[in-house]
C-alpha cells in the first residue's frame, strides 16, 4: 500500500501512559519517524554537549526544558526531511511549543492529522514508572535518573499544570481522540489505531 506523503501524529498523555512503547509500534507499522525529545535530550546529557550540561539539572529535577530549545531542536529535525511523516513523543509539551509547532508545519505544508491522548489513572502511572526505574537498574543499566517516585510526582504536577492544557487546544482543532490507556499494548493499540480511522 502506498502512504500518503505526509503524515503527523502527536502522542499526548501524562509520562509514564506508554506513549514512547506505542509510538515506537505505529512509527514501524506505518514508515513514520518517532521523533521524541526526552530521547533527544537525554543523549545530549549523556554525550555531555554544551546543552546537555545546560538541560541535566533539569531532567533530573523532572522540570520542562524551555520552549526556545525545544522549538529549535524539532525545527533542525524537521528541516531536511522529505515528506513529513513523524510521530511526536512528548512534545508538544506547552501551549508555545503547540503554536510554534502549528506554524512550522504550516510552512512544510504538513498539518496535525491526529493527536490521541492516553489515559491513564495518576496511582498507575507512578507504579509504572518506579516499575520502568526499577527493572533499568536489575538489568544492569542506570537507568533513567528521573524515573523515581519523587521526580514521577513532579513529572505529573508539570504535567497537569503545563501540557493538560494541549488537550483543549487540540480539542477544538477537532484533532484529539482520547484513548484508555490502561490495558496491554495490544489492547492499547488496537484502541489507538480505532482512534485514527
Ligand atoms: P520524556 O522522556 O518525554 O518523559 O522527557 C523527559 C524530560 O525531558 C522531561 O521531564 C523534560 O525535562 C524534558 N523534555 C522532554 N520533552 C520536552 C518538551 N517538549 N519540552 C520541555 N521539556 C521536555
Amino acid at each position: 500500500m502506498t502512504q500518503p506523503k505526509n503524515k503527523v501524529v502527536i502522542f499526548l498523555g501524562p509520562p509514564g501512559a506508554g506513549k514512547g512503547t506505542q509510538a515506537e509500534r505505529l512509527a514501524a507499522e506505518q514508515d513514520l519517524v518517532k521523533i521524541s525529545t526526552g530521547d533527544i535530550l537525554r543523549d545530549h546529557v549523556q554525550r555531555g554537549t554544551d546543552l546537555g550540561q545546560q538541560i541535566k539539572p533539569m531532567l533530573d529535577a523532572g522540570q520542562l526544558v524551555p520552549d526556545d530549545i525545544l522549538i529549535a531542536l524539532i525545527r533542525d529535525r524537521l528541516a531536511d526531511m522529505e515528506g513529513v511523516r513523524v510521530i511526536f513523543d512528548g512534545f508538544p509539551r506547552t501551549r508555545a511549543q503547540a503554536e510554534e509547532l502549528d506554524v512550522l508545519l504550516e510552512e512544510l505544508g504538513a498539518p496535525v492529522n491526529h493527536v490521541p491522548l492516553l489515559e491513564v489513572p495518576d496511582e498507575l502511572l507512578i507504579e509504572r514508572i518506579v516499575e520502568r526505574g526499577r527493572q533499568a537498574t536489575a538489568s544492569g543499566g542506570s537507568g533513567r535518573s528521573d524515573d523515581t517516585e519523587e521526580v514521577a510526582r513532579k513529572r505529573q504536577d508539570v504535567f497537569r499544570e503545563q501540557t493538560q492544557p494541549l488537550i483543549d487546544y487540540y480539542g477544538a482543532r477537532g484533532h484529539l481522540k482520547r484513548v484508555d490507556g490502561v490495558g496491554s499494548m495490544d489492547e492499547v493499540y488496537t484502541r489507538i489505531l480505532d482512534g485514527m480511522k
